[in-house]
């Protein structure tokens, strides 16, 4: 089974509105004279800017084949939830990826597995794709506890997802201690926590549906590291912060994809 590889760059809190829409436009430029984005090329392109500039930066690739994704969202619609945004207004908008579960929310702003589930159903209630973040921290890993922490989590997202809509999601496999730090998993420790995730959703749905689910690896990835990271048999693509921060270094990324 050949999956399409995706490259995500999650912008965070980073940049204006005007500096996200000239990175958009400058990684939109790098791609256009390339077949490397369109239905039958083998990857996917996307950014996910803070919500702040979603708007423009979706004009700004409308035309393109560059996707656009949000960093978090709501499971209501709407309602007294001050600070949030609904998968209505991200769908409204021409959104089409949604980042949920991202450690960062789970450290610093009480993402839950049952919150990430929530919104994970409601991003497919609405037409969304998820991309579900999992991994483990530090402590978890030199515990021996990965698959269990990775298990726990990734059934908890799943949780009341048909087989049909998981087809629709993303796993991102983000080991926390490789996030931001600089130090990347080795490709063959990404490949096996990845392989243990394809066994999981063989277990939860079945083998073509699990074939068919592409898992991302996140963690400090950059052009010198891609290109052995996404050369594993279960490593479908990458969620990038820092390097993807800069279309030069993105960019890099991609051509070694
Ligand atoms: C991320 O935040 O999803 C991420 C992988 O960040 P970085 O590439 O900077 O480690």
């Amino acid at each position: 089974m050949t999956r399409r590889t995706i490259l995500a760059g999650n912008w965070k809190m980073h940049k204006t509105v005007e500096e996200s829409a000239a990175l958009a436009a400058s990684i939109a430029a790098a791609l256009k004279d390339k077949p490397s984005n369109n239905s039958s090329a083998a990857h996917e392109v996307v950014v996910c800017p803070t919500y702040l500039a979603l708007d423009r930066v979706i004009a700004e690739l409308k035309g393109t084949s560059v996707l656009v994704g949000a960093q978090d969202m709501h499971w209501e619609s709407q309602g007294a939830f001050t600070g949030k945004i609904s998968g209505d207004m991200l769908r409204a908008l021409g959104v089409t990826y949604v980042i949920l579960g991202h450690s960062e929310q789970r450290a610093y702003f009480h993402e839950t597995d049952e919150t990430v589930n929530k919104k994970a159903l409601k991003a497919l209630a609405e037409g969304l794709k998820p991309i579900l973040c999992v991994g483990e921290t530090l402590e978890e890993r030199e515990g021996g506890v990965t698959e269990k922490v990775v298990e726990t989590q990734l059934r908890g997202a799943y949780a009341g997802i048909s087989a049909q809509d998981a087809l629709n999601t993303v796993v991102a496999y983000e080991p926390v201690w490789a996030i931001g730090t600089g130090r990347t998993a080795t490709s063959q420790q990404a490949q096996e926590v990845h392989k243990f995730i394809r066994g999981l959703l063989t277990s939860f749905y079945d083998s073509e549906t699990a074939e068919a689910v592409r898992i991302q690896y996140g963690g400090s990835m950059k052009a010198e590291n891609a290109a052995e990271l996404l050369a594993q048999p279960d490593v479908d693509g990458g969620l990038i912060g820092g390097a993807a921060l800069k279309a030069d270094t993105f960019l890099g990324i991609i051509t070694a994809s």
